[in-house]
């Protein structure tokens, strides 16, 4: 047992050299890669708390961990527009009159402007990186179950293409590191809420019920018409990789910490 988280271990600090080597904060996906206008990064635990919550004294912390974050992306935290996150489907164009703000009561972004940089906050829920390179227009949404049941995401697209003429096949889709299968335990309410979308987001272990969040996300994105190859799923668990990430579920703190999303053009 010890041996082997060991090795397991030592992959993970492995793995994490070979990516530092490449570039300080690496691609999250390889489907976006080709598109060198666009700059996209997830924090990490190691660069601290991203979550603001009102309360200056506390906040104080993130900002200047926001500010250190932004800074090795060669980002100005005055060209970045945070959602508000309430866990609901309001989706929001934003431009650049909006750098610098916090848009309320919103857990999506959508804009085409060049220079400012969507962001949310997570600490298990589904970061959902959204680019269309024929219009140049990019989203960012923030899903947990709550908007995943409220079709944020069919949401996002759909404002794309109403906005900016995005067709959702041309569309390319990253869903980043959240809780995942093996660790999102479900009660029979959320398994009821859920239910009619497909049998394959429930893995069922030991009488438990466990929901895949990343699957009703890819679900409703194929519905919308992305196409599946379009599509790119991390395969991190926030939960799993404690040295790596935070999670709310796991850890459980009184004061939420979270990591931050964030895209923009260049
Ligand atoms: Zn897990």
């Amino acid at each position: 047992m010890i041996i082997a988280f060991f090795i397991v271990y030592h992959k993970i600090i492995f793995y994490d050299d070979l990516l530092k080597k490449k570039t300080m904060y690496p691609y999250l996906f390889s489907i976006f890669k080709k598109h060198k206008n666009l700059i996209i990064g997830f924090s990490r635990k190691r660069d601290g708390s991203m979550k603001l919550t009102g309360d200056f004294l506390r906040d104080k912390t993130s900002f200047e961990n926001r500010q250190r974050f932004f800074e090795k992306l060669g980002i100005k935290l005055s060209s970045i527009v945070s959602a508000g996150l309430i866990h609901s489907n309001n989706v929001q164009i934003v431009d650049i009159g909006d750098a610098g703000k916090i848009i309320p009561d919103t857990d999506g972004l959508i804009t085409n402007s060049k220079g400012i940089f969507l962001s949310i906050t997570v600490a298990d829920c589904l970061p959902v990186f959204f680019y269309d390179d024929e219009n140049k227009v990019i989203a960012l949404s923030h899903a947990g179950w709550r908007g995943l049941h409220k079709n944020i995401l069919q949401i996002t697209v759909e404002k794309m293409n109403k906005s900016f003429g995005s067709k959702p096949q041309d569309i390319l889709v990253g869903i980043g590191p959240s809780i995942s299968k093996c660790h999102y335990e479900i009660g029979k309410d959320l398994k009821e809420k859920f239910d009619l979308t497909s049998r394959e987001i429930f893995v069922k272990r030991k009488e438990k019920t466990f929901l895949d969040l990343k699957k009703v996300g890819e679900i409703q994105l194929l519905n919308v018409g992305i196409k599946k190859q379009n599509i790119e799923i991390s395969q991190e668990c926030t939960f799993c990789m404690p040295h790596k990430y935070f999670s709310y579920r796991r850890d459980k703190p009184k004061i939420v910490q979270a990591m931050i999303a964030v895209i923009g053009m260049k």
